[in-house]
């Protein structure tokens, strides 16, 4: 009991040169226990004043998911069957309790379709349902899973954005659908004031439903965020396999080191999840953001190119050697401005076209895609002896910076030129 008391006072102690001091200055041979307490207190404050001292480190050089490896510790994991990749949630102001595999498909228009929540569910992931929908098309999707499916709306979110139109949207379908759990607020600027609004009178509109509100990158927008209303936090500006930020804004932060000040902002507030929202290109990223303190992962390029990424037969494009291709946008480029908004010359003109159109090798059905993501989530849980993801952000990493990523940006920009992208 002592131990665990000692063990939580250090745990809750703040990351800062002081408290690093004081944290040295411990003595425990005062203490009032055995020999082997002792022996452990010590050890375990050792291990807490290194990870503190490394973690200060880090956030000293940002770095991104490609700077990173998972480092391996012995374990007695058998196989790697053994592994369960679902997590448990307490959403903070819905007070809503769940359960599933925290990867999601992002919001975007070739993401985030009714095809792909129906075939992410399957596998107890999450799908962030995306807000160019008709409401006829969403209706009658909802009405068929209330016949066929009720379960379905635990995995899956509606989006909407933060103008008037969204919000008349947004609360229509709410409305008429009270079975919405989860619903997601996306800007590309999360730092507007106007969002604060936005988050707040859907909050108290809608006490019990589930919001994730982005995309931010630093800790104190996120304390911000989740002290209005949101029960997570999209994190991710400038990361994103379609997103030109970096180079037409000379915005963003690097996803790694985002995810981690914005874990450790909500711990200090105590309560809150992120949602790493960009830059996993491999199995492996994806576990990396969980070793970073991500409580959920948003994709978006790992799961382009698939059958599910279009409703109806997917425009498949062949080239000369008869490889075939799908097209996949940013949510702000010109063809996603002009798939959806009629005035959509107007809105270029004022606003960068901070996405790119790629088209990606035509890859069929989603679910071998998902079973080779989860096959390397449990590798990484197996190699690092970690029981669950939430547990992987104790994995012990090492980190190899190249340019503090500005060598990640240049490679996308490059094979952007080439209008193709390998995910
Ligand atoms: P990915 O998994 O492809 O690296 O990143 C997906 C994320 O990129 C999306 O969830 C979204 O946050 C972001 N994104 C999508 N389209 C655009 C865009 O046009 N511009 C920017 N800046 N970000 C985008």
């Amino acid at each position: 009991m002592q131990k665990i008391n000692i063990l939580q006072t250090l745990i809750q102690e703040q990351n800062t040169e002081k408290n690093i001091f004081d944290l040295e200055s411990k003595n425990y041979d005062t203490l009032n226990a055995s020999p082997e307490i002792k022996q452990i207190l010590n050890m375990q404050a050792h291990i807490i004043l290194e990870q503190k001292k490394y973690i200060k480190s880090l956030l000293d050089k940002p770095f991104d998911f490609g700077n990173m490896l998972l480092l391996p510790t012995e374990n007695s994991y058998k196989s790697r069957k053994e592994v369960d990749l679902h997590v448990s949630f307490s959403f903070p102001h819905s007070e809503k309790k769940a359960s599933f595999i925290p990867v999601m498909a992002s919001n975007m228009d070739t993401i985030g379709t009714i095809s792909m929540a129906t075939a992410l569910r399957k596998e107890e992931m999450f799908t962030c349902i995306h807000k160019f929908y008709e409401h006829s098309q969403l209706n009658n999707y909802f009405s068929s899973l209330k016949k066929e499916d009720p379960d379905a709306f635990n995995y899956f979110a509606i989006s909407t954005g933060i103008s008037d139109q969204d919000y008349q949207k947004t609360t229509a379908l709410i409305d008429k659908n009270p079975q919405i759990q989860y619903l997601c607020i996306d800007v590309a600027n999360g730092y507007m004031q106007a969002l604060n609004d936005f988050v707040q009178k859907i909050r108290k509109k809608y006490p019990e439903i589930t919001i994730f509100v982005g995309n931010i990158v630093d800790k104190d927008r996120a304390k911000t965020l989740v002290e209005l209303g949101a029960d997570a936090v999209k994190v991710g500006i400038g990361s994103g396999s379609v997103c030109t930020t970096r180079q037409e804004a000379g915005v963003g932060a690097l996803q790694a080191s985002a995810v981690i000040d914005c874990a450790f902002g909500l711990h200090e507030l105590g309560y809150g999840y992120v949602i790493s929202d960009g830059g996993c290109t491999n199995a492996g990223n994806i576990s990396h953001a969980f070793a970073c303190g991500a409580d959920m992962v948003m994709l978006g390029g790992m799961l382009a190119g698939h059958k599910e990424c279009f409703d109806d037969t997917p425009q498949i494009k062949q080239d000369n050697n008869g490889n075939h291709y799908l097209s996949f946008y940013g949510m702000s480029s010109e063809q996603a401005m002009k798939n959806h908004y009629q005035d959509w010359e107007n809105r270029m003109e004022y606003r960068a076209s901070e996405g790119r159109v790629l088209y990606v090798p035509y890859k069929g059905d989603i679910a071998k895609t998902v079973n080779a993501i989860l096959g390397g989530m449990r590798s990484a849980m197996t190699y690092t002896g970690k029981k669950s993801l939430h547990d992987l952000r104790n994995a012990s990493y090492q980190i190899g910076m190249n340019n503090n990523g500005l060598n990640y940006s240049l490679l996308m920009k490059n094979l952007s030129d080439n209008n193709q992208r390998q995910i």
